[in-house]
């Protein structure tokens, strides 16, 4: 009889529970990774609330990170020793496509070849005890890194690839819009690069976090006009990098507002509902600044993410909101959906 493993799903709407299904056995060239914990992302937040839609039940979870359990034939238990600590990047890159060609595998299209056969439902899998692994998907991580602090590999690589999309340079301006989790994440990044960062968020608590986390400087959006205040406290030059965390296309032009000659806005956050914008090419033209996006790990991002939090160069323990057992799920997803929340992670 096959060995079990729980695993949690959302069955349906605003719900989530521990289910029972056969653990998945390690096959030639693959990693068994016995889960420890798994964040709950905005992605999988819209799957509960059905912002998103889904066939259910689903398994979410690709912010993941846990220990090997088993090796497969032709695999180098050396390289991949049952025991280590590990994040995995769950996202699939072909490595065969446009982008893939390009080195820039976060672009992949073609994530639906990833072989998620030994799932019992549809989804990515991080929310279940064992997750079988290609071996370019394991980042070996500090043992000693607490678990909750580990599954931040995922999104602080998210946040690099959007940095260096940004190309910081020391001494340099940077606006974050936003103060959610992504937001403070780049706040972090951007100090650690050496610009002067400036956060917009209309929301107090957020902004205090943001000056503890890094922030230079502050601003209420509600109380000032965020792109006039910029150019005044840049005397007139705008940002050299301007990253929009919002999904508001009314910030997103903002955003652009805010830059200046040859900077980089980058376009972080997906956006619900995608409304166009408006961009002069005159002003393009002008200014040469440039207008990009960021989406997903990359796998270079991944590498130093899981350095980074390895080494303790980027400590995400404030942004912590919670850690709770499997058996906990319900509670554990209603706490991450609260606007007043960051990161709620759960325990396997
Ligand atoms: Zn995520
Ligand atoms: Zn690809």
């Amino acid at each position: 009889m096959a060995e079990k493993m729980d695993i949690v799903v959302i069955p349906e709407l605003n719900k989530a529970e521990v289910r029972t299904v056969d653990k998945p056995e390690v096959q030639p060239g693959k990693v068994l990774v016995r889960i420890l914990g798994c964040a709950l992302c905005t992605f999988e937040q819209r799957m509960f609330t059905g912002v998103a839609n889904v066939p259910k039940p689903f398994i979410g979870g690709h912010e993941v990170t846990g220990v090997i359990a088993a090796v497969g034939e032709g695999v180098d238990e050396k390289q991949f020793p049952v025991g280590k600590h590990v994040a995995a990047r769950t996202f699939y890159s072909c490595g065969h496509c446009y982008a893939c060609r390009h080195d820039e595998g976060n672009l992949c299209e073609n994530g639906n070849e990833a072989d998620r056969s030994w799932m019992a439902y549809p989804g990515i899998g991080g929310l279940q005890q064992y997750m079988l692994l290609d071996r370019n998907q394991i980042y070996m991580i500090n043992d000693d890194l607490p678990l909750e602090k580990a599954c931040f590999a995922e999104p602080l690589a998210c946040v690099l690839n959007s940095i260096e999309r940004g190309h910081l340079e020391i001494g340099e301006d940077v606006v974050v819009i936003g103060g959610g989790i992504m937001g403070q994440l780049h706040v972090m990044c951007a100090k650690l690069s050496g610009c002067r960062v400036i956060m917009s968020e209309p929301d107090g608590p957020r902004r205090e976090l943001a000056k503890k986390l890094g922030a230079d400087i502050c601003i209420d959006p509600t109380q000032v006009d965020a792109v006039e205040e910029v150019k005044r406290l840049t005397d007139g030059e705008g940002a050299a990098a301007v990253f929009n965390t919002t999904a508001v296309s009314a910030v997103a032009q903002q955003a652009i507002g805010m830059v200046a000659k040859l900077g980089t806005v980058v376009m972080y956050s997906s956006q619900h509902p995608d409304k166009p914008i408006e961009v002069s090419p005159g002003w393009l033209h002008n200014s040469e600044a440039n207008i990009t996006g960021a989406v997903s790990p990359s796998i270079r991002s991944f590498r130093r993410s899981v350095n980074a939090l390895s080494k303790g160069i980027i400590d995400p323990e404030l942004l912590v909101s919670g850690v709770f057992d499997y058996h906990d799920c319900q509670k554990a997803f209603e706490t991450a959906i609260r606007p007043d929340t960051f990161r709620c992670i759960i325990k396997f």
